[in-house]
């Protein structure tokens, strides 16, 4: 029998009892009991005197989107367990919610929905008018669908570094679940940990968004939150003022700090701005993606204060810190860079040093490749003193005596 059928058949009181004894749990940002979330989404319905209605959806949140590939891969599953989050909960319709963009997809389950009798539609959440109905993750209705087909398997859904989501033991310490050695910070959901705190267990960190993902000496936190913080202003409806002007605010000193125009002030502001989002705001937008800055200069500190007050980015990611030069006692001035210079921002002619425009540059790199004397150079690190005019090959170290 499907899950659907199952549930069906068992009725409501027996789901209840059945979620209740394997112990679900609703997944992504509101991670708590199953039967727990259900029993207060029904009192928040009975207070308000409000017919309910179970809806399936991600956190406003994700931006990341990686537990669309439940939907993807077993529609079928997600269905099924949008159905029996409304026989659970005695709602009377079941909706699966889709992000605003994925039109297409909500298309293509239309049809099958209707044989589980639940809605799809393609719209941001309005966490206000859906205040008296119980919101379920999709990824809880991936489990509640397993519950009552017999395949479920405890744990929580997580993608580890990129990796296809897979069901993780909530039980197991995150420094088990990938490796720390070389960590400098690991990502889990919404927030970046040192090595150490993943000590801690999967379940307690919670990787809501259903990421696990570990950052080295070549990540640069700084520009891992710019554009986190970035995706979460691009996402954000904007109807709340703390979460509108606060991502904006937030987003800007991180970016400003990529691009070497940060402050030692944008440290207490983050920190300022980004609790006021966490209570003044009504859904996991303003709340989970203020702790994306918050974690990362609140933990990280150290690589804020290499870019603000040193001018460098410890991983050499961020281009407005990174140099390229050609060694002028090494060029022949052949002109093999010159010729694949995308931008056009080399000037040489044959037998001439050759000298890159920095402000042109985009360090795409293919003048480093093509150069077989091995003689340009990208660094973080200091620069040589360079000609500031074309220079004939060998001349350019005789002027310097
Ligand atoms: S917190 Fe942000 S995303 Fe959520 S309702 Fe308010 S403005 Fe919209
Ligand atoms: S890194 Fe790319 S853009 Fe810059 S000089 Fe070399 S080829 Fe041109
Ligand atoms: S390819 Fe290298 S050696 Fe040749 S001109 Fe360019 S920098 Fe000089």
């Amino acid at each position: 029998m499907s899950a659907y059928a199952n549930a069906k058949a068992l009725g409501r009181d027996a789901v209840l009892e059945k979620i209740k004894a394997m112990n679900l749990y609703e997944a992504g940002v509101y991670r708590e009991k199953m039967i727990d979330h259900i029993q207060k989404a029904q009192e928040a319905a009975a207070e308000e005197g409000a017919d309910m209605c179970a809806v399936a959806a991600l956190n406003n949140a994700d931006t990341d989107m990686v537990f669309l590939e439940l939907v993807r891969q077993a529609p079928d599953k997600i269905l099924a367990g949008a159905a029996i989050a409304a026989i659970a909960s005695g709602a009377g319709k079941a909706v699966l919610m889709l992000p605003e963009k994925e039109g297409e997809l909500a298309d293509s389950l239309k049809e099958k929905a209707a044989e589980y009798g639940v809605e799809v539609v393609n719209e941001f959440l309005n966490i206000r008018q859906n205040q008296t109905n119980l919101l379920v993750h999709i990824a809880s209705c991936a489990d509640l669908a397993d519950a009552f087909s017999g395949s479920y398997e405890p744990g929580i859904y997580a993608a580890v570094n990129g990796a296809a989501l897979k069901k993780v033991p909530a039980d197991k310490k995150v420094s088990e679940i990938v490796d720390v050695s070389a960590a400098k910070a690991v990502q889990v959901g919404y927030a970046y940990y040192t090595p150490q705190e993943c000590d801690a267990e999967v379940g307690a960190l919670n990787p809501a968004n259903g990421i696990i993902r570990v950052l080295t000496e070549k990540d640069c936190i700084v520009d891992n939150a710019a554009k986190a913080t970035l995706a979460c202003k691009a996402q954000s409806c904007g109807k709340c003022v703390f979460c509108r002007e606060g991502l904006i605010q937030l987003e800007f000193m991180q970016s400003e700090t990529t691009k070497g125009r940060g402050k030692m002030e944008f440290l207490d502001l983050t920190k300022e701005i980004g609790e006021a989002m966490g209570f003044s705001t009504p859904c996991s937008m303003g709340q989970q993606c203020a702790r994306i800055s918050l974690s990362a200069m609140g933990k990280f500190a150290s690589e804020y204060e290499a870019h603000i007050k040193k001018k460098t980015c410890p991983a050499g990611v961020c281009q407005a810190f990174v140099m390229i030069y050609v060694d002028p006692a090494v060029c022949t001035g052949c002109g093999d860079c010159l010729d694949v210079c995308p931008k056009g921002c080399i000037e040489g002619k044959p037998k001439f040093i050759h000298m890159i425009d920095e402000f042109e540059c985009d360090r795409c790199g293919k003048c480093v490749e093509a150069c077989e004397e091995e003689c340009i150079h990208i660094t973080t690190g200091k620069v040589p003193k360079l000609p500031d005019r074309l220079t004939k090959v060998g001349k350019f170290k005789k002027k310097r005596h």
